[in-house]
């Protein structure tokens, strides 16, 4: 063929592949289009009829094999089937799914001290929609009752448990069990426990959303987000063709990237926690801190909840020193094997200062009544030694 056809013919060709058996490693699929044989596969795999591949918008083997991991991550040891679909972001993830599921008029119930971009995604995006987020507080199961009961326009119930970053916890078998009772769809943000420790879907939630960008991923190489669901039928016809409107579709090299963190979730999980644990108990035991948020406390209002939910206490702290504000900017300056950054779930212990950084734009009482304070820090308790993260962590609160 080479010979036969002109040099710009040659230069502009697919080369034959010469693949005989299977790769190892899962292959990035760098491919935005797949072709068809004839027509009668192409009309069959466009309609459905049989399963293939069309353009990567739509689903992609890289991401579609990374995204089925995830489902039978979230739903593993029971006998349960979930779907996955992964998403350009997290946001991505969370706006494809309330762009499926909810109308005009209709009403999300939620909680406050939510991840900050998911406040502002319902105000700024669904609230001009006449699509509407009622905070109430979700462990009064009374209340969210009532509320389901006389506003029959609620439609979702959206919560995070544990939240960022006093790691409040809300009774996720309950809360599904009373919007199921009610037909209202509930839907949990896992990205701070990860499957490793919680599985919502397993509790009885209606769906899962990651920002897998966190714990998932757990290297910080990629942005993305992930929709996990046992409800198939839902999810083809309400949330994938939302999904393949809006575009926040993953791509194959972000989805390799996350497959890559998911072969060592469980090892990191697992030693993440185990380095906050004892981190959290030395912290709670130092003269010049007043209060330390990890859920192994027996101290944490949720203690007991995150051991009947959770199969371990995850790998984020929050503490506060005495001494406030001042304090808090002395730390932050002195530290020196931790790092400053705002994202949590990497591999290596990351300080973040909320009232600063990640909180700033919420309005101080708001910001207070709700534990974050002037004097608190955020610790993303990586998988380093944990004498190394101590020393450090010692020496800068001084
Ligand atoms: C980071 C985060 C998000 C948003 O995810 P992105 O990947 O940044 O879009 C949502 N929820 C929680 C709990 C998060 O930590």
């Amino acid at each position: 063929m080479a010979k036969e056809i002109s040099f710009a013919s040659l230069c502009a060709r697919e080369p034959d592949e010469k693949r005989f058996n299977k790769t190892h490693q899962l292959p990035i699929y760098a491919a935005s289009s797949f072709i068809f044989e004839d027509f009668a596969e192409g009309e069959a795999i466009f309609t459905g009829q049989e399963p293939g591949h069309v353009y990567s918008r739509f689903g992609n083997p890289t991401i579609d094999a990374v995204a089925e991991k995830i489902a039978q991550m979230e739903t593993w040891g029971v006998n349960l089937e979930a779907k996955a679909l992964l998403t350009s972001s997290g946001m991505s993830a969370i706006s494809t799914l309330f762009f499926g599921l909810v109308q005009p008029g209709d009403k999300i119930l939620t909680h406050h001290g939510l991840y900050g971009g998911t406040t502002a995604l319902m105000d700024q995006v669904f609230k001009p929609l006449q699509i509407e987020a009622v905070p109430i507080d979700l462990n009064d199961l009374h209340l969210i009752n009532e509320y389901l009961q006389k506003d029959k326009k609620i439609r979702l119930v959206y919560f995070e448990t544990p939240t960022n970053p006093t790691l409040h916890c809300v009774d996720i078998a309950a809360i599904s069990q009373i919007a199921r009772d009610r037909g209202v769809i509930s839907i949990v943000d896992n990205t701070f426990c990860t499957p490793a420790i919680q599985q919502p879907l397993v509790l009885g939630a209606d769906f899962v959303i990651h920002s897998t960008t966190k714990y998932l991923n757990g290297h910080g190489s990629a942005i993305g987000g992930a929709i996990v669901t046992c409800h198939a039928s839902l999810l083809e016809e309400k949330v994938l063709p939302m999904l393949k409107l809006t575009g926040g579709n993953s791509n194959a090299f972000d989805a390799w990237n996350l497959h890559n963190g998911l072969k060592t979730l469980s090892l990191r999980m697992e030693r993440q926690s185990q380095n906050a644990k004892e981190i959290a108990k030395r912290l709670e035991n130092h003269a010049k801190v007043s209060l330390v948020n990890h859920l192994s406390l027996t101290s944490h209002p949720s203690h007991e909840l995150a051991k009947k939910q959770m199969r371990d206490f995850g790998g984020i702290i929050s503490f506060e020193l005495k001494e406030g504000l001042e304090a808090a900017k002395r730390f932050m300056g002195k530290l020196e094997f931790c790092t400053i950054s705002p994202t949590l779930g990497d591999v290596d212990t990351l300080i973040l200062y909320p009232a600063g950084m990640s909180h700033m734009s919420v309005p101080r009482e708001i910001r207070v009544a709700n534990g974050i304070t002037d004097g608190l820090v955020r610790i993303n308790v990586g998988i380093e030694n944990v004498e190394d993260i101590w020393r450090d962590v010692e020496q800068a609160i001084g």
